[in-house]
């Protein structure tokens, strides 16, 4: 079945429907994420559908990869790969999200000291997440 969810940007210019992919969702703690606002945490869409005329704006983050966000406020939306093959959605942009749960903490070894999530979650290296698919966030 399908998991389809609603979710906008913080003002509101854009909106959009997602299908979740999966009950759990990654925290990142990658450089580049938490230079974008602080670790990440996103969950796996398998489609994201944007609302006609969303002042949606992308920058390319790296070679394979691409992040999402509103141009009118800021708020952070989507990583996905430049060919679309996967798209990660920032939890915090959906209208419902308290179902989900964090599964899976990657980059850890890019994690700084100064803070450390409470969850009990698998954790990944960057280098395991390469070998595992090269690209993810
Ligand atoms: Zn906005
Ligand atoms: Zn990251």
């Amino acid at each position: 079945m399908t998991d389809t969810r609603k979710g906008a940007c913080v003002c509101g210019a854009v909106t959009f429907e997602a299908d979740v992919a999966e009950s759990h969702y990654l925290a990142c703690h990658c450089a580049t994420c938490r230079r974008w606002g602080g670790p990440a945490m996103a969950v796996a869409v398998s489609d994201l559908r944007i609302d006609d005329g969303a002042p949606v704006k992308t920058y390319a983050s790296s070679d394979y990869g691409h992040r999402g966000f509103c141009a009118d406020c800021g708020t952070h939306l989507f990583w996905k790969m430049k060919d679309d093959s996967m798209i990660h959605l920032w939890v915090g942009a959906l209208e419902s999200s308290d179902d989900l749960a964090m599964g899976v903490q990657i980059f850890i070894d890019s994690k700084p000291d100064h803070y450390a999530f409470a969850n009990d979650t698998k954790t990944m290296t960057g280098a395991e997440v390469f070998a595992a698919a090269t690209g993810e966030i």
